[in-house]
């Protein structure tokens, strides 16, 4: 079974298949599949073949809804859909049943695509490992015994197994693209505020970003020109008359690198980066590509867990055993009500960030910590800003080792903060970055390309470029 979706689109077209049968096929990869995986929280199955019978029938007269009518795409368990168990793979919302569907979701089914099941990420999205789901834990494709990465580890593991042919995953601090390398697939997290976050259960508004997880660039500029544009129902998307499309072809683009930031990191992650590095120079690039400084970078962790937990506290209040999700049937009096509920609710990481975060803001501390990280927060965006005044694209490696062994990071939360060293710049200061796979023997590895704002065409172009001089290799499963 073929998983691009050109391909899967001139397939359907051409009546070679039908949204029912290939339904039917992913279906039965999953259900023999996803037992070593784990991706999947949930698979709508009937939905699925019920919405899959109607793009079929749109197919038969002629008129689908657009070149993708009748592919499935994967959700990840925190973007609501009407009608569906939706629960961040948090127990405090293991009831609750989405009112109503995400923009993204309407998107896509508006295109006629199917919107298949719900994929295990880390509870409210506060993770790398997927090892934070009060749900199960997801299997790297690669090697069983490792982390498929995090947050949207379930969006990638079934993308890498051919489970699904694309999927939706959120990006924070480095949720697609840290995910996307571990299990060898490409990730966008596209211009903060170009894809709507309405039915997106937040973590940190100010950076958490919808984006496709897929198999090639193709997919993933496919996938983001049918879920972005403007919406009234986000108060942070970009306003319709300011959207444009960066677009620059490869051997015209100035591209810059920043060598401190490469200082530590494992060396078959150097290794792989310096020979995509040596193929831009000598086959790409007219111009040279140079190395550039990003110095406020190395504030960017401190600067990213300080604002994110911020946020977070603010944003899970809402999760008080009263309104959404579970409630503590024993309590006494309200106080206990909230008290128990979000006790038992909420997993130990989550706690963790919602007392980091509510400390951070808590009068006294206030300047010292969450204005201070604001402070430094501008100065990453202008380091950003900058750069860009000089160059076109930054490349840098998408994380600092190879996918790491599950249990070998959840006993030391600062380690695996870590994780997210070289992607959470981008969230901080709002930019586009795309990770696709570099060249690797093993253990999948990955670069990123991060540009100025909607500068998505030209990543894209850049990217494909480096796809076709190192395709990506599939999991033997
Ligand atoms: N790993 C980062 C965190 O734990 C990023 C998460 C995300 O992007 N959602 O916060």
């Amino acid at each position: 079974m073929s998983d691009n979706l050109r391909s899967l689109s001139q397939k359907l077209k051409s009546g070679e298949t039908d949204p029912v049968k290939l339904t039917r096929e992913y279906l039965e990869k999953i259900e023999s599949l996803d037992k070593k995986i784990n991706s999947f929280i949930d698979v709508e199955k009937d939905e699925a073949l019920k919405a899959a019978e109607e793009s079929k029938k749109r197919y038969e007269a002629g008129s689908p809804l657009s070149d993708f009518d009748g592919i499935i795409v994967g959700i990840k368990d925190n973007i609501v859909q009407k009608g569906r168990a939706s629960q961040a793979a948090s127990k405090i919302l293991e009831n609750f049943v989405s009112p109503y569907s995400a923009t993204v979701i309407n998107k896509l089914q508006d295109a006629g695509m199917i919107t298949l099941g719900r994929l295990n990420m880390d509870e409210f999205a506060m993770g790398s490992s997927t090892e934070n789901s009060s749900v199960k834990t997801t299997k790297n494709p690669f090697d069983l015994e490792r982390a498929p990465g995090g947050s949207s580890g379930g969006s990638a593991a079934s993308v890498s197994a051919g489970l699904v042919p694309v999927s939706l995953g959120s990006d924070t601090g480095g949720s697609i693209r840290q995910p996307a390398a571990f299990c060898g697939i490409t990730g966008l997290k596209p211009t903060y505020g170009t894809v709507s976050r309405y039915g997106l259960i937040a973590f940190a508004s100010s950076l958490d970003q919808i984006g496709p997880l897929s198999t090639c660039v193709d997919d993933a500029e496919i996938i983001y020109d049918i879920i972005k544009g403007h919406d009234d129902f986000d108060s942070s998307s970009v306003p319709a008359k300011d959207f444009q499309d960066k677009d620059i072809e490869p051997e015209n683009l100035k591209i810059g690198y920043p060598p401190e930031m490469l200082e530590g990191l494992d060396e078959e992650i150097k290794k792989s980066f310096f020979e995509v590095l040596d193929y831009l120079k000598k086959e790409v690039c007219k111009n040279e590509i140079k190395e550039i400084e990003l110095p406020y970078q190395k504030y960017s962790v401190p600067v990213y867990y300080l604002t994110a937990t911020s946020e977070a506290s603010a944003n899970l209040a809402r999760f008080d055993g009263v309104r959404y999700g579970n409630r503590d049937k024993s309590a006494k009096d309200l106080e206990e009500l909230y008290e128990l509920s979000r006790t038992n609710g909420f997993g130990d990481e989550v706690k963790r960030r919602i007392l980091l975060g509510t400390f951070a803001l808590s009068s006294g501390y206030y300047d010292a910590f969450y204005g201070k990280a604001q402070k430094l927060r501008k100065l990453i965006q202008d380091d950003y800003k900058k750069a860009f005044a000089d160059i076109d694209v930054i490349i840098l490696p998408t994380t600092p080792t190879v996918p790491f062994k599950i249990g070998e990071k959840t006993t030391d939360p600062v380690s695996m903060y870590m994780s997210d060293v070289l992607t959470v710049g981008a969230s901080l200061a709002g930019v586009p970055a795309l990770s696709l796979p570099s060249p690797f023997e093993k253990l999948p590895v990955s670069v990123q390309l991060q540009g100025p704002f909607f500068s998505e065409k030209t990543l894209f172009n850049l990217g494909r470029k480096i796809e076709a001089a190192y395709p990506a290799k599939k999991p033997a499963l």
